[in-house]
């Protein structure tokens, strides 16, 4: 089958070393960190007091606006006060750490139950956002936010990602296939709550199970709306431009957004939680990771507690701390090189890569062979906008449309010359946009 979208590229998948493990949770730990900067848009503000004691699912800080998301304790137990995490952009960010004393007590505003039939779109916004859902691809868009389209933008379409496109990653497999009914129960009131008539699940070919699970559970829940639909494997799919236009032949235009052309695309994590916090009325508190790479030796797909440290997931995994050379959150192609171990789970991290293959660092100068010309999916110039990040030149950059970049690592992945092209996109589009909030607030 032809894949359906422009460039691209088919990276070696890598994923047999977790895809068939069930998933389990991890080793309970000592603390978590759970930090207040989990979500694009202001970071959450703090309201516990230090020495207090919290239970699980208790709001320990409160949204700043609309384009925000609340932060809620992952364990029981006492708040020791407020340290600094690495974000995997290389700033530090202030979370809090809680001692945890393994009673894993709820909080009684974390565990109230609802008839999800009877829910009003408003109370199914109000719920998700309450829970602090944001979009768990790695996206991090608080998902409330999405549920709630203006009124001229019309959404016919909700999408359910499944593409899990990255090389390694398993976490978004295991979850459809072990809890396809959730994932679809989740769907049907996030449709209902835009106004969808169509639900469609795109599924790479490389996760016949989960294709299967999903299209059983469709069909025992009575679920008529729902598509479930195979997809070609091909690298970056699981990106939401290039989904839409996969699975509709809708393109979403340079600076738009899906809903521009009638779509919503969710993540299936996401959805799950939302149906988790409808239901059951759970905030968010805990993932899917999955921890593996040449440098783990007991790969898993982990139930991990939010603000759980990579060292102690690490550690349970068995991890070569000697010949790993590169530690990633994410995936090989759009996740996040990490310098050190002082970082901790984040609503948005669904895997923790260690690789140990040091070739991938060494680059050279440009060839001009246009390899990244042809594999770009959003039809850029990936060797010019290098080159201009590489002597920072912005304006250049901008003038070849830097900012429509996904940041999805084809163009890295097939340069010959191995140039690290997407971080100097990333750092381009950064400092672009450092720029332009400065320029607004001088301005102001
Ligand atoms: S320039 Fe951006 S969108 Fe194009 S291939 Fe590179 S990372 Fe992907
Ligand atoms: S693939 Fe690499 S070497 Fe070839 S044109 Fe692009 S940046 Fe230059």
């Amino acid at each position: 089958m032809k894949h359906l979208f422009r460039g691209g590229c088919h990276p070696p998948e890598k994923k047999e070393a977790t895809k068939d493990l069930p998933l389990r949770p991890a080793k309970t730990p000592p603390f978590v960190a759970v930090s207040f900067s989990q979500h694009i848009g202001k970071p959450s503000a703090p309201m516990i007091k230090i020495g207090e004691r919290v239970l699980r699912g208790q709001k320990i800080a409160e949204s700043q606006g609309f384009v925000s998301a609340p932060a809620h304790a992952s364990v029981s137990g006492i708040a020791k006060g407020v340290v600094q995490l690495r974000h995997p952009l290389g700033f530090l960010v202030d979370a809090l750490k809680i001692e945890n004393d393994g009673k894993d007590e709820w909080h009684p505003d974390a565990i109230a139950e609802h008839d999800v039939d009877k829910l009003a779109v408003e109370e199914i916004r109000k719920l998700v956002q309450n829970a602090g859902i944001v979009g768990m691809g790695g996206a991090t868009f608080p998902t409330h936010v999405k549920l709630a389209p203006p009124k001229e933008k019309a959404v016919d379409v909700l999408i359910l990602n499944g593409a899990e496109c990255e090389p390694y990653l398993t976490s978004d497999d295991r979850l459809m296939t072990e809890h396809p009914e959730d994932i679809l129960r989740g769907a049907v009131l996030f449709a209902r709550a835009v106004g969808a008539s169509r639900v469609v699940a795109g599924i790479e070919n490389n996760k016949p199970r989960a294709q299967g699970a999903m299209r059983d559970a469709a069909a025992k829940l009575g679920l008529a709306q729902v598509e479930i639909r195979a997809l070609p494997v091909m690298y970056p799919q699981g990106a939401e431009k290039q989904l839409i236009n996969a699975i509709l032949g809708r393109s979403v235009p340079s600076g738009g957004l899906p809903m521009d052309v009638g779509v919503l695309v969710h993540n299936m994590a996401s959805v799950y939680a939302g149906y988790d916090a409808c239901r059951f009325g759970h905030p968010l508190t805990e993932r899917v990771v999955t921890v593996t790479g040449p440098g783990i030796r007991n790969p898993a797909n982990l139930w991990v507690r939010i603000g759980t440290m990579a060292s102690h997931l690490l550690e349970e995994c068995g991890f070569d701390a000697a010949a790993t050379k590169k530690l990633i959150v994410g995936g090989p192609m759009m996740g996040m090189p990490m310098r050190d171990l002082e970082w901790a789970t984040s609503k948005g991290g669904n895997g923790i890569l260690a690789l140990t293959d040091p070739g991938a660092y060494v680059h050279r100068p440009c060839i001009r062979c246009a390899r990244c010309v042809d594999a770009c999916p959003m039809g850029l110039i990936p060797c010019a906008l290098s080159n201009y990040g590489e002597s920072g030149l912005l304006a250049e950059s901008l003038e070849v449309n830097a900012l429509d970049c996904i940041e999805c690592g084809c163009c890295s992945y097939v340069c010959p010359s191995k140039r690290p092209i997407v971080q100097w996109v990333r750092m381009e589009k950064a400092e672009i946009n450092r720029k332009r909030q400065l320029a607004a607030a001088a301005k102001k």
